[in-house]
């Protein structure tokens, strides 16, 4: 059978390396699930998705290797959990990520992701854009998540400050702040107002990025301001809150590491049912592509309970913090095999690298935002050796808690990457107190 793989990407649909297999990914608004849908998404994966998940740093989960004739099925079994892939690749407003989860304005957060999501999924004005489009929501500026999105929400009281036109990739920019201390009622029309500008003048195939660097900030500005529903302000939504999460001022934040998000069927039905009993019935996943719980009782035999699952033992890769794109393992644009190649950094580092976060990307489009991480590495190409066979190279990137951080080392071998680890300070400690 033969697919139009360009046309499925609006249904969060892309090829996967072998022909006729593909991933489709699912939105989670703020990265949140039920306990009844993580089961219903573990129940998909085994029977159409060699029986694993991956977990993204947007919060959304992948189902690799789904045979392109069974994609529909796919699609509604996603559909009947109540759970959508629309817009989850392609043109379109992607998912709502959040990096918000353990802080205590959470219910305001995952709010407003499930009533961004809801605005922006299927709608036909917000579909067929010229690329795709991010937006993220951020307790503060700290992680500097809020950099890298076309919108990124920053909580400021009650109300958002909102940047724009950031993005990594080939060509990474920082967002700017377009306006300060924007109340509830105004996100929604504001996005619009941006939204309505990217489509009509981007060129096809170019981020709000492109836009803001080809007119300038201060043009940019002026068409957004000139879009009727930049300043219009909406009444709250009336009925029941949309937060369902456990909320941080009465419970406590649990985490199941989940190294590089790769995780069985099995396993996520076994979070699941530790979800039930624990969690209030949610789990999270979260911008380290781990699960998160907020625990209302007591946490202790929750820990215990979820170490006892095969989450958060005391091992090496248990405890660094490592974010991994699916690289050449699973994506037609990997050049590297991340996770084999994270695996051999994390063997080379020490106690000391538990502090600091990680992250490797198989190629420079910069899935696993390798340049918001401590320490980030970047496939950048391939070079063929003396006996053919190509191998990658990579950049180490360092970030001391400003922007997008910068290029510590360029060009790296695998060899000259793990040595470049292996003599950065806390790497000199390795071995001493993992398992
Ligand atoms: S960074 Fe590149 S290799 Fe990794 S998931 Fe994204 S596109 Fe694929």
């Amino acid at each position: 059978m033969s697919h139009d793989w360009q046309s499925l990407r609006i249904e969060g649909i892309y090829r996967q390396p072998v022909e006729g297999f593909a991933m489709l990914r699912v939105k989670l608004p703020a990265g949140v699930l039920s306990a009844g849908q993580a089961r219903g998404i573990g129940a998909l994966a085994h029977r159409f998705a060699r029986g694993a998940l991956h977990l993204t740093t947007r919060g959304s989960i992948e189902l690799h290797w789904v045979r392109g004739e069974d994609l529909a099925a796919v699609k509604g079994g996603v559909a009947a959990l109540g759970l959508t892939s629309r817009g989850a690749c392609g043109g379109a407003v992607r998912g709502i990520t959040c990096a918000s989860q353990g802080n205590a304005a959470f219910p305001q957060v995952e709010s407003l992701a499930r009533q961004l999501q809801r605005q922006f999924t299927g709608n036909p004005r917000f579909e067929r854009l010229p690329k795709k489009f991010k937006i993220g929501i951020f307790p503060d500026t700290v992680d500097r998540g809020h950099l890298i999105q076309d919108v990124g929400l920053v909580l400021k009281g009650s109300c958002y400050d909102v940047w724009i036109a950031g993005g990594l990739g080939r060509e990474p920019q920082p967002g700017f702040l377009l306006e300060e201390e924007v109340s509830p009622g105004r996100i929604i029309p504001l996005i619009e107002a941006i939204l309505n500008v990217y489509a009509a003048h981007a060129p096809a195939g170019k981020r709000l990025k492109h836009l803001a660097r080809e007119l300038g900030e201060e043009a940019l500005r002026k068409l957004i301001a000139a879009q009727p529903s930049a300043t219009q302000e909406l009444t709250p939504p009336a009925g029941l809150p949309d937060s369902f999460v456990p909320a941080p001022t009465d419970s406590t934040r649990l985490e199941a590491p989940v190294f590089g998000g790769e995780l069985s069927a099995e396993e996520l039905v076994r979070l699941a049912g530790f979800a039930e009993i624990h969690g209030g019935g949610w789990l999270i996943i979260n911008a380290d592509q781990n699960v998160a719980f907020q625990i209302p009782g007591d946490v202790a035999p929750a820990r215990q309970e979820l170490i006892g699952l095969g989450f958060g033992g005391d091992g090496r890769v248990e405890q660094i913090c490592f974010r991994i794109c699916p690289g050449s393992h699973e994506c037609r644009m990997g050049l590297a095999p991340t996770r084999d190649v994270a695996r051999q950094v994390i063997d080379r580092l020490g106690l000391g690298a538990i502090a600091a976060r990680w992250a490797i990307s198989g190629c420079q489009n910069s899935c696993a935002q390798p340049q918001l991480a401590d320490y980030g590495i970047m496939t950048t190409g391939l070079v063929k050796g003396d006996d053919g066979n190509r191998s990658p190279r990579f950049d180490l990137h360092r970030n001391q808690g400003e922007g997008l951080g910068e290029v510590l080392k360029r060009n790296l071998s695998t060899e000259e990457l793990l040595e470049a680890v292996s003599s950065l300070d806390y790497a000199k400690a390795a071995g001493d107190g993992f398992r």
